[in-house]
């Protein structure tokens, strides 16, 4: 059997939000459970997203809360995590969309902000953007004159719009979307950064992930994932997405009720150890309906088949019970 691999791959784009910490430490959870490897990447690609001192943040909740990868570039140096924009740096990525280009799964695309614009219509306060195509109709020499002339250009799958792709989670089970819902997203922007959309899957095969845990907001994204590993004829990793996490009135976490976070946590006085426990059952439970665990407790225990569909509350008074305050 392969050994489990696993990755907690954040976008440095503000604090640890709970939801955050809860992929992580399950990501962990599931690697160390079977005696597997956890590894730790940042997808920094996104320049306009990113947020000053976010990845210090990531590494220093890492560090409190026990949650230590097991390799990185510099090993001998510490043990550093990846880091997704200096692997572009180092020329990782366009080269995986040339290869999709060769095979007619991709394609460059020169249109302009004012053509895509007009591509963009809404829906109520939703707005829909779906590319038509146009620069899939290219031919060979207009596309090699426009790259000739240093036009701008990004590179787009081609996915097909007719009929279905399905993928299987393991917590949510098979899902099926109509390929009309598939856009032809972008795989490389015109800076020549690859897309985290694009930088996730190819890292994610290079660095032989089997399993890949993250919160449900993805589960719509992920046919779009799958059909880039059947492109590439790379084997799909098992898919774990974990429910939604709302306050006792059973809305979105905000930073506003004061815990959406882990250092607004710390700040309040809870303990790692306390919110690493207290989050590891925002969504599974074990069999015996334990509810103290040490982190090797919880290695021992976890098993992702008892993760919920449904979404997990996070009670307050339950993090301060176990906080060892009542
Ligand atoms: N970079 C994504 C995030 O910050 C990761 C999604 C994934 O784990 O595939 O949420
Ligand atoms: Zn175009």
């Amino acid at each position: 059997m392969t050994k489990i691999r696993t990755r907690f791959a954040p976008s440095p784009t503000g604090k640890m939000h709970v939801g955050n910490l809860r992929t992580a430490l399950y990501a962990y959870l599931i690697a160390k459970h079977e005696g597997g490897e956890f590894i730790l990447r940042i997808e920094d690609t996104d320049r306009e997203r990113q947020v000053d001192g976010a990845v210090d943040i990531i590494y220093r909740t890492m560090e409190k809360t026990g949650l230590i990868h097991d390799e990185g570039p510099d090993k001998d140096g510490g043990c550093g995590p990846y880091v997704q924009s200096e692997r572009h740096k180092a020329g990782m990525y366009l080269g995986y969309a040339k290869q999709l280009i060769e095979k007619g799964e991709a394609y460059y695309c020169f249109c302009d902000e004012k053509r895509l614009e007009k591509l963009k219509s809404s829906v109520g306060d939703e707005e829909i953007f779906v590319y038509d195509k146009h620069c899939l109709g290219l031919s060979k020499a207009e596309v090699e004159a426009n790259l000739k002339s240093g036009m701008p250009y990004v590179i787009r799958q081609n996915n097909p719009n007719t009929g279905t792709t399905t993928f299987h989670d393991e917590i949510y089970g098979d899902i099926t979307v109509d390929n009309k819902e598939l856009d032809d997203m972008v795989l490389i922007k015109s800076d020549g950064y690859p897309t985290y959309n694009f930088a996730n899957v190819v890292d994610d095969h290079l660095m032989g992930i089997t399993h890949i845990v993250r919160g449900n907001e993805y589960l719509s994204s992920s046919p779009k994932y799958n059909r880039l590993y059947e492109a590439f004829g790379w084997e799909i990793p098992v898919y774990i997405h974990c429910p939604t996490i709302t306050n006792e009135e059973h809305k979105k976490l905000s930073k506003r009720s004061g815990h959406a976070s882990f250092e607004d946590l710390i700040e309040q006085g809870f303990s790692a150890e306390a919110i690493v426990n207290f989050v590891a059952l925002l969504g599974w439970s074990p069999e015996d309906n334990q509810e103290i665990f040490s982190m090797q407790g919880l290695i021992k225990a976890f098993d992702y088949r008892h993760i919920s569909k449904s979404p997990a509350v996070f009670d307050m008074v339950k993090l301060r019970w176990m906080n060892g305050e009542y």
